[in-house]
């Protein structure tokens, strides 16, 4: 039945993707959003997967890899973090990766990043990245990054395609297309370095009122809405030889 659904949904809602080449040419930054034990690491807490799960430790090691690739070049990384107040729970979501506990921390595959020069790491305690970049005297430091970067693309991988990664990237376009963002071109997401959380209908239903989730699907959905929304969707990301 998923299986059917899932054809169903490619045939009717085609999201079309190239490989991509990362190069020196351009100046690219890497966006990594909320790749934190709370949402990758098996158990970390409420919002962890609650067994080893493909699509997720797939996004961990993307992410992996090409922040090393980054880290090598010296080139921008700026990586979100939710974290949250203890006493400010983040509707409709169970508390989740609490400031200071190891769920809002990277996880282990990534923690090396908090020590390199060339690593922003922003915590937030709300969805969309972009608007947990806004400081109270109006400045985003994503905005700054940017601008300070002299970035055209930025590489967007994470967690979750559907939820905190598209919120991000639609954000960020608005942004881009008012002008807040120059010199930003183009806003690229990695589909084989995203992952969303899973939440099949047969689980949900012995949940009471959860509602369900099921991962390939609402991982599909929000690469669309990413694409109508004005992003690039890459399958692969190579890296061009010197
Ligand atoms: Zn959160």
């Amino acid at each position: 039945m998923v299986l059917e659904v899932m054809e169903l949904l490619k045939e009717h809602l085609p999201v079309t993707q190239e490989p991509f080449v990362l190069s020196g040419d351009v100046n690219t930054g890497l966006v990594l959003v909320d790749v934190v034990n709370g949402f990758c690491t098996v158990g970390a807490g409420n919002l962890a997967p609650k067994q080893h799960n493909k699509q997720i430790s797939q996004m961990v090691e993307e992410s992996a890899r090409l922040a090393r690739v980054f880290c090598e070049k010296k080139w921008p990384i700026f990586a979100f973090l939710d974290s949250h107040h203890p006493d400010i729970p983040e509707h409709p979501y169970p508390p989740h990766c609490i400031a200071g506990t190891d769920e809002s921390k990277l996880v282990p595959a990534l923690q090396w990043l908090e020590n390199e020069a060339n690593v922003t790491l922003r915590c937030k305690d709300c969805i969309d990245g972009f608007l947990g970049c806004l400081e109270k005297d109006g400045s985003n430091i994503f905005i700054d990054w940017v601008k300070k970067n002299q970035i055209k693309n930025i590489l967007v991988l994470g967690i979750c395609t559907d939820i905190c990664v598209l919120d991000f990237v639609c954000s960020t376009l608005s942004a881009r297309n008012r002008g807040f963002l120059s010199p930003l071109e183009d806003v690229i997401v990695y589909s084989g370095g995203c992952a969303t959380y899973d939440l099949p209908v047969s689980v949900a239903k012995t949940l009471g009122d959860a509602i369900a989730h099921p991962q390939e699907l609402m991982h599909h959905i929000g690469l669309y809405m990413a694409r109508g929304r004005g992003a690039k969707v890459v399958s692969e990301v190579s890296i061009k030889p010197l």
